[in-house]
């Protein structure tokens, strides 16, 4: 051991002993250091923040947790980092962690989408009371697959569907199955997965489904419901439009999703009355520029007659198969004219940069166009001036981090993009994507792997949840109402909480 320690001293000096402590502290390089230190702090999103002594008390309480859970789960030989999402689930939910991010008020859902908010299990039940609902139970084929559900009249049944109801009832283990058939899971993290054909998939299956209009309002009901029980209190759909139907009636027309929506809203403002709802009107990225021609028409339409209902467009779908944002310029030049002709502006709310490839370069039109916020932004950090454009431009990247792991984007959480956003001062905030398609329901799954995986602090979830509502579509009055309500909210989460943890 000695000669170990004479070893040490011989290579490096003296340093153990302490002696030299004095000088070291006052030396240019620790100032340097220190200087240093403050001037990469000032460059992240959060820099403008100021906590209360009450948050910083909660701070340093949420520091030993996440301390103490790390440590916990090394000595239980858990590997957190190296597990994928669906793995980790039970343990979160397990986790003081997550009780307390349940309790902690969230703002907005800047980035859902419709087909993939409400609860795969509770779709399943809600879905086999009507007995006018089918599932598909043959070989996937052209025009249905395996799962599929749908509804339809007596005596219009198409081949290959059976009732819901007597499906499940007769067969055990069919809900299990369907319901694996519905969510998307990367079991782990080494698996192989064609992840956009099955994501798709999943979306298939409940396509038929959300249209019929007795179902649709039922369907928002509860998603909506479990977004104010995760203390989220507002929400911004990528809305595709689809013309609702029932049996009585044959189809209605499209501003009916918008009107039901509104009702929707109001049952839910009985109780929660600052509770919000925006859509951006969505299409997709498969399509080419002469139908996304129409597809703009029919939004300024909407636009036009729900100004305060339709906050702007957006083009979903794989970015890696479906074409370039730069390929549909020609729509993006004519904006300005259909603002002349319908009077009403249409913003875009694009999906560009879910990717990890240089090749895919939709991160770019972003700096050029009326973009204020980015779906994903993955690829941004690779492109260091548009990066700086966009920080500059104060536009608001919407992160979702489980969405890029179960998608495939980030194996482990720690290395997530949004990190490197984050400590140069671009604006993100937290969403769930499609948290159904994903197993989950709410917010607080996405907080928590933030809150964990990149080393958050209350300053940084603070500022996360406040941009959500700044940065969201709200009119100026509807914001500072909403700014208001999360105030006293937050206020009220770092006073209980406080009382709460030792
Ligand atoms: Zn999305």
């Amino acid at each position: 051991m000695m000669r170990k320690y004479f070893t040490y001293i011989l290579l490096f000096g003296f340093p153990l002993f302490g002696c030299q402590n004095k000088v070291a502290e006052n030396s240019t390089y620790q100032q340097n250091w220190m200087v240093l230190e403050q001037e990469n702090k000032a460059l992240a999103f959060d820099a403008d923040m100021k906590l209360s002594d009450a948050e910083i008390t909660l701070d340093k309480k949420l520091f030993q947790m996440r301390k103490q859970l790390l440590a916990e789960t090394d000595q239980q030989k858990i590997s957190l980092f190296n597990s994928s999402f669906n793995q980790l689930k039970p343990l979160i939910e397990k986790s003081k962690l997550y009780e307390v991010i349940q309790s902690m008020p969230k703002g907005s859902l800047l980035h859902t989408h419709s087909g993939g908010i409400t609860d795969v299990k509770w779709l399943i039940t809600a879905a086999r009371k009507y007995k006018e609902c089918y599932v598909y139970d043959q070989a996937d084929h052209d025009q249905f697959i395996f799962g599929q559900l749908a509804f339809f009249e007596e005596g219009k049944v198409p081949k290959g569907f059976v009732s819901l109801d007597k499906k499940l009832a007769s067969n055990p283990g069919f809900e299990k199955e369907l319901t694996e058939l519905l969510i998307l899971k990367r079991d782990a993290l080494c698996g192989y997965t064609d992840y956009w054909i099955e994501f798709e998939k999943r979306f298939k299956r409940i396509s038929l489904l959300l249209p019929y209009r007795p179902f649709f309002k039922e369907y928002y009901l509860k998603g909506f419901q479990d977004l104010v029980k995760d203390k989220v209190q507002h929400v911004e759909i990528r809305f595709v439009f689809d013309e609702l139907y029932d049996f009585k009636h044959g189809k209605y027309p499209l501003k009916t999703s918008i009107t039901d929506l509104q009702d929707v809203v109001k049952e839910i403002q009985k109780t929660q009355p600052q509770f919000g709802l925006k859509l951006i009107y969505s299409s997709f990225k498969f399509l080419d520029p002469k139908s996304i021609e129409k597809q703009l028409e029919i939004a300024f339409e909407l636009k036009k007659e729900f100004p305060d209902m339709i906050s702007g467009f957006d083009l979903v779908a794989d970015e890696a198969a479906g074409n370039s944002v730069y390929s549909f310029r020609e729509n993006w030049v004519k904006l300005n004219e259909l603002t002349k002709k319908y009077g009403v502006k249409m913003p875009l709310f694009l999906h560009a940069g879910e990717s990890n490839s240089v090749f895919n370069k939709n991160i770019l039109d972003i700096s050029t166009l009326d973009n204020p916020r980015i779906g994903h932004g993955l690829n941004l950090i690779y492109f260091p001036k548009t990066m700086e454009l966009i920080r500059k431009q104060n536009k608001l990247v919407e992160v979702s981090p489980i969405s890029n792991q179960i998608l495939g984007y980030v194996s482990d959480l720690r290395n997530h993009p949004a990190r490197v956003l984050l400590s140069n001062g671009i604006q993100c905030s937290i969403s769930s994507d499609d948290p159904s398609v994903y197993g989950y329901e709410g917010l607080s799954y996405d907080f928590w792997v933030a809150f964990v995986y990149w080393e958050l602090d209350v300053k940084a979830l603070k500022k996360l949840v406040f941009n959500s509502v700044n940065y969201s579509s709200m009119n100026e009055s509807e914001k500072k109402e909403a700014v208001k309500h999360l105030n006293t909210q937050w206020n009220d989460f770092i006073r209980k909480m406080n009382l709460e943890l030792k």
